[in-house]
């Protein structure tokens, strides 16, 4: 692999600023204010109102917090959210990154990869619960290829069990070089993640040994503008909090996204905010654990910061810290998780198995389980992939800055999906419910026709028509 960098590639994290913004920023209720009334209007934060919310402490100010974000999720990007499955490819690794159950050094832990055959019986299994969109995870090693990654997601979009298929393949692996972006990109993948896990240099070092690949912040850090240059435009980032000062951390992030911004001229697509989860011989200090209340402040204040970007809660987080933070503006979740290799064809057990998984996931429901819980809050579950099935690509901004286009396509596809997955997959239960919510949003729909539209292509999914798409 070629490890240079692109030409414009510049540490655009100013350490110096970034500590200076949180220590010299105090609670100013008026600044906030005017950030809220600003926020309204869908403008991303600069870094300097970043950090006055990141400043505000008092209880009063946090509940008008909550409540922009809240309003902002609901009123401008719809009550939708995506739902998603990961599927760990192979946990081989040459890094040594103390954090987590797949570095190198941990003698005990079972290693595997899947055989394409192996993955087609993940998949299917994966389709068969109702799932469409994956996002494939891979350690850092030379089997995990861009041609093996790229491999893997052919051999995705090809199992077809009953009336399932997956629609959408996403992928969470190693920063690669431009050519290696360029054939992954080629295989027909949505989103390319890499998270920077710290923003914030020394610490950086302390947990990425500078004798491993990953060692080298600037070859991750330019990573998604290498990604860039190889065609793909649907860039993910994120930030592991609890190993630094999470108001640095959600800095750094908007300093992501704005150079992102600047030089590929599109945000990220989705930014995910990860909290260190207990993993095989984790015994590391972490003076930086972020409490809950932080959690959902960070959550609330990304909102705002970042206005054209979808914000991911993974399953790390307990069934109940969802359910508290989920209205703050997550558009995305994975549900229905299993990180152990191999274990989407078997049968769930109450213990976790470390020693194969890289790490302990907080919300152990099912899918059909989460499902029905979004329902339950009024969220409409959704499995559509259709912006970028029909080559509508850079859907989020199209989302949020065409007006009307959540209406128009998103909330529609939204329904259609779940009424798909009512049909084939759910319990009756979920059945019930989610039919409910469908009645509720149909009635919402102010023109007729189109409801009228809506109401029949739901009509002929009942009737077992497949993939209507808007
Ligand atoms: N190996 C590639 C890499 O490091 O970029 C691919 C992704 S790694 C399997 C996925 C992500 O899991 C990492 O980027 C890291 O943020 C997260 N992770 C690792 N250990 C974790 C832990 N103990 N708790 C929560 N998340 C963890
Ligand atoms: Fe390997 Fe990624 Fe785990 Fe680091 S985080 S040890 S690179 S799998």
């Amino acid at each position: 692999m070629n490890r240079e960098l692109t030409k414009n590639a510049e540490d655009f994290i100013n350490d110096d600023l970034l500590h200076s913004l949180i220590n010299n920023t105090k609670e100013d209720v008026v600044r906030v204010r005017e950030i809220f009334e600003k926020s309204k209007s869908k403008v991303p934060l600069s870094l300097e109102e970043t950090a006055a919310l990141l400043a505000i402490k008092s209880p009063e100010l946090l509940e008008e917090l909550f409540q922009t974000a809240r309003e902002l999720k609901r009123s401008i990007y719809g009550n939708r959210i995506v739902l998603f499955a990961p599927l760990y490819i192979g946990n081989y690794c040459i890094n040594n990154c103390t954090y987590c159950g797949f570095r190198r050094s941990l003698r005990s832990a079972v290693r595997k990869s899947l055989s394409d055959q192996e993955l087609v019986t993940e998949v299917t299994q994966l389709e068969d619960e109702g799932h469409k969109r994956l996002i494939l995870v891979y350690g850092e090693h030379p089997k995990y290829s861009p041609e093996f990654i790229a491999n893997t997601v052919k051999v995705c979009y090809g199992v077809k069990s009953g009336k399932g298929e997956i629609r959408r393949v996403n992928i969470n692996a190693a920063p690669m070089d431009v050519e290696g972006f360029r054939i992954v990109k080629e295989s027909g993948i949505g989103t390319f993640q890499v998270f920077q896990e710290t923003y914030h240099k020394e610490t950086y070092a302390k947990y990425h040994p500078a004798d491993t690949v990953k060692g080298d912040y600037m070859w991750r850090l330019n990573a998604m503008e290498r990604a860039f240059e190889g065609g793909i435009d649907d860039m993910g980032i994120g930030a592991l909090f609890g190993l630094y000062d999470w108001r640095f951390e959600v800095l750094g992030l908007v300093s992501h996204a704005n150079r992102l911004q600047k030089i590929c001229g599109v945000g990220p697509h989705t930014i995910s905010f990860p909290r260190i989860k207990k993993a095989l011989g984790l015994n590391i200090d972490l003076p930086y654990q972020v409490s809950d209340d932080n959690f959902k402040q960070l959550v609330a204040i990304l909102r705002l910061a970042v206005p054209y970007t979808g914000l991911i809660m993974t399953a790390r987080e307990s069934s109940e810290v969802r359910d508290a933070v989920i209205e703050f503006g997550v558009s995305q979740i994975d549900a229905g998780t299993r990180l152990e290799i191999g274990g989407y064809q078997e049968k769930r057990e109450a213990d976790q198995k470390l020693n194969r998984e890289q790490f302990q996931i907080g919300d152990t429901r099912e899918l059909d389980e989460v499902i029905h819980w979004l329902i339950s809050r009024d969220f409409i579950p959704s499995f559509c992939t259709s912006c970028y099935r029909v080559g509508r690509t850079g859907e989020h901004f199209m989302e949020y800055a065409i007006p009307g286009f959540i209406g128009r396509f998103c909330t529609p596809n939204a329904l259609l999906t779940l009424s798909e997955y009512l049909e084939d997959y759910s319990s009756s239960k979920t059945k019930e419910a989610g039919y409910n919510l469908i009645s509720k949003e149909l009635l919402k729909i102010k023109d007729a026709r189109r409801r009228e539209e809506i109401s029949s292509k739901i009509e002929l999914i009942r009737g077992g028509k497949r993939d209507l798409l808007y």
